[in-house]
């Protein structure tokens, strides 16, 4: 359940509050389509779920649609999200076959739904319907949440094409930019303060989400939550958190993650993250079932150290999280990360296994310091990546998309 869109002023003061209504007015009550593929499972899905109600709720209709799609199709959309990540994995002629196939598919299934003045695809996945379903006078945007500054070329050779067809895309990262000729924007993702992965919430909730998944409240805990990917780099957080053992014996870890429907690749990992954690009883690994924001919300408070050890990212609203819950954030210098781990001033970043590990000992060992830069962490999330800055910056982006060439757009009267 999504709060009402009052709630946000006493967080982010009545100017901007009343600032965003007015440019959902100026759309004058345009509808739009989001499309992406998948309800439950990363950070599209998250931000989809707390951003549509609250577009709809200040007059600007937005449906999300998901694409549907089988194992190969969302084999290849992986191994294409890998490549474009920078990672030699090919794609193979029947792949793309497989790929257009559904996409068709799709297309055929959508194409009433989407027959609205402004389609926002997110991500590779459902980025083809633009090929069967665009007509005239409306405006596709093209949505990547993926590091795409160093991509396998195959991979861009392949989506590249496929999204200069766009009207405009947005890109998380400033490096994350590409060569095109459709107008670019930059907007960061965002958290929403008020959902259950992010509310306050009391501390016997959070002692007693401790007590049932048998963590020690008094010993430090180190986590990471994250999909089970390779990506995440769950076996290298359990290498930082060995080194770590040896010098800080009470330390628990908690690997706590899930599936996403369109990840097939995490049924694999999972328990390729058992065998490396072994017998070890101080190492927690938690399959959790979608929509535990709750659970998340209380096992990010309890930790002592939160980790981001990917090795890719996009963003890493896990890092945002964190951050908003005044928790100290170790996380590796990738993708989107360092846009909100400021080195020493709002977390540690770090490169290596070894780094990381220094990092977790540093902030057990310096906790003022920690807690220090954690209020700071809180403090830039408030300033930049709330949901409220999103949406201000999305509508402003429909705006300019639907009044082309335009270089004032007039507001109010
Ligand atoms: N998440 C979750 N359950 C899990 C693992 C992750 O709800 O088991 C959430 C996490 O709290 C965050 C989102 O999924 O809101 C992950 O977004 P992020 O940008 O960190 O990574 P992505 O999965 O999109 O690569």
């Amino acid at each position: 359940m999504s709060s009402p869109y009052s709630a946000y002023r006493s967080i982010i003061g009545k100017a901007e509050h009343d600032l965003i209504a007015r440019l959902a007015q100026r759309l004058e009550g345009r509808s739009l389509a989001m499309v992406n593929s998948t309800r439950d499972g990363g950070g599209v899905a998250e931000i989809l779920r707390n951003m549509v109600p609250l577009l709809n709720e200040i007059g600007v209709p937005t449906d999300w649609e998901i694409i549907e799609g089988r194992p190969d199709f969302f084999g290849m959309t992986k191994t294409l999200h890998n490549a474009l990540h920078g990672r030699p994995e090919p794609l193979t002629a029947a792949m793309i076959d497989a790929y257009w196939e559904v996409s068709r598919m799709n297309a055929g299934k959508l194409a009433d739904k989407l027959d609205k003045p402004l389609v926002f695809i997110h991500d590779p996945q459902p980025a083809g319907l633009l090929r069967d379903l665009r007509k005239p006078g409306q405006k596709w945007v093209y949505r990547c949440h993926v590091d795409v500054s160093n991509p396998f070329p195959p991979a861009w050779d392949f989506l590249g094409p496929i999204v200069t067809n766009y009207d405009a895309s947005v890109f998380s990262h400033p490096s994350f930019a590409q060569k095109m000729v459709n107008p670019q924007f930059l907007i960061a993702p965002s958290i929403d303060p008020l959902t259950d992965k992010n509310k306050p919430i009391p501390p016997e909730f959070v002692q007693k989400t401790l007590r049932r998944f048998q963590l020690d409240p008094k010993r430090p805990l180190l986590t990471q939550v994250s999909r089970f990917d390779k990506l995440k780099d769950p076996i290298g957080v359990i290498a930082a958190y060995r080194l770590v053992k040896k010098t800080h014996p009470r330390v628990q870890l908690l690997l706590a993650g899930g599936a996403a429907s369109d990840d097939p690749e995490s049924v694999h990992i999972l328990p390729a993250i058992q065998e490396a954690a072994g017998k070890d009883p101080d190492i927690h690994v938690l399959d959790l079932p979608p929509f535990s924001d709750l659970e998340i919300n209380a096992l990010q408070r309890a930790s002592s150290v939160v980790l981001q050890k990917s090795l890719k990212e996009g963003f890493a609203l896990t890092v945002t999280e964190a951050l908003w819950k005044e928790r100290p954030v170790v996380a590796m210098a990738v993708g989107g990360i360092p846009l909100q781990v400021l080195d020493h001033k709002t977390g540690y970043l770090v490169h290596t296994v070894e780094g990381t590990a220094t990092a977790i000992r540093r902030v057990l060992d310096h906790p003022e310091e920690a807690a220090v830069l954690a209020r700071n962490g809180r403090k830039h999330v408030l300033q930049n990546f709330l949901i409220t800055r999103h949406m201000r910056e999305y509508l402003s982006m429909f705006l300019s998309v639907l009044h082309p060439g335009q270089a004032i757009v007039r507001f109010g009267a």
